[in-house]
């Protein structure tokens, strides 16, 4: 091993020309700083070749997840670490970090965000995105809206199969906002193929203000519903957030008493599907939009 003094200045000269050639600039960057430190005696040989392949790895990675990110249309970044669990208690902090450690995704399972509105369920469905990015997994975020926009375009041109390949891609596929709009007509069809092209292949996280009692009414078609509930409750896990929105919570005071109150959601059972068509839901007061 070369003694500090070795490094004159042909070798810095051919180290930086080196570093330029294997495309590592922030190696570069940092190479004086680390060089002085060396000579200084604050840092031995082997802790500077440490840092400086910690500072280009560093640079590699934080890039490879902005690229990995915005590639799966996570645009608003969310963390667990921003989330106030104590302003819902009735998450189960635990079970949300177990889910942060990602097993599910090897698992091809689906997990289920239900609440009202403004209770964090995109929230913490991107947080648990920017988790599997982290980790390298492959995410791709979108609303039930875009979703069945794609698709619907795609049938009209001729490319359904080779869109719904796309969305079979990632290995986590997160749908947000399902029940907010109507889905339009053909559009429970499209979601099927979808979903069923990726069970057990594919994990998901849907979101959604409805309880599955209601999706038949959400997709227009209960015989749709119930398969695609058929899938999307066999490896599943819910989470049902029973609280107050989190934008209103300064307003709560001026909020009417249906919308203040802790409103939830009927409980994940396929069966009330069958129910005669016509009755009110029972939830139709939660119909605010995000
Ligand atoms: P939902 O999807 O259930 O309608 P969001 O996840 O979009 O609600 O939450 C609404 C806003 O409030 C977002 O900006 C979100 O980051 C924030 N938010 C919601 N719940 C919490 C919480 N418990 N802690 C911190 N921020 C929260
Ligand atoms: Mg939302």
């Amino acid at each position: 091993m070369s003694a500090p003094g070795d490094l004159t200045p042909s070798t810095l000269e051919r180290i930086r020309h080196d570093l330029v050639g294997l495309k590592m600039p922030r190696a570069l960057e940092a190479l004086d700083q680390v060089v002085r430190r060396l000579e200084h005696g604050e840092i031995g040989a082997l802790e500077a070749i440490d840092m400086l392949l910690a500072e280009e790895l560093t640079l590699r990675e934080n890039s490879r997840i902005k690229t990995a990110l915005r590639m799966g249309r996570l645009a608003t970044i969310k963390t667990l670490s921003g989330f106030d669990f104590s302003f819902q208690p009735s998450l189960d902090r635990d079970r949300i970090l177990t889910l942060a450690q990602l097993g599910f995704i090897g698992r091809c399972e689906v997990v289920h965000f239900l609440g009202p509105p403004g209770t964090g369920k995109s929230h913490l469905a991107i947080a648990l995105g920017v988790e599997a990015v982290k980790a390298g997994r492959s995410v791709y975020f979108c609303t039930l809206a875009d979703l069945l926009g794609q698709l619907a375009r795609a049938e009209r041109e001729g490319r359904l199969t080779e869109r719904i390949r796309f969305f079979c891609r990632p290995a986590l596929l997160i749908v947000d906002e399902i029940g907010y709009l109507p889905v339009v007509p053909g559009g429970g069809n499209l979601f099927f193929q979808l979903v069923n092209a990726r069970y057990e292949r594919g994990a998901m996280v849907l979101t959604s203000n409805r309880g599955f009692a209601e999706w038949g009414e959400v997709f227009g078609d209960p015989v749709v519903a119930t398969a695609l509930l058929d899938r999307l409750l066999h490896h599943a896990l819910v989470i049902q957030i029973e609280g107050s929105s989190y934008r209103l919570r300064q307003h709560a005071d001026l909020m009417p008493e249906h919308v203040r109150s802790k409103a939830t959601i009927t409980p994940p059972t396929p069966a009330p599907l069958r129910r005669p068509r016509g009755r009110p839901p029972k939830n139709d007061h939660i119909t605010a939009t995000t």
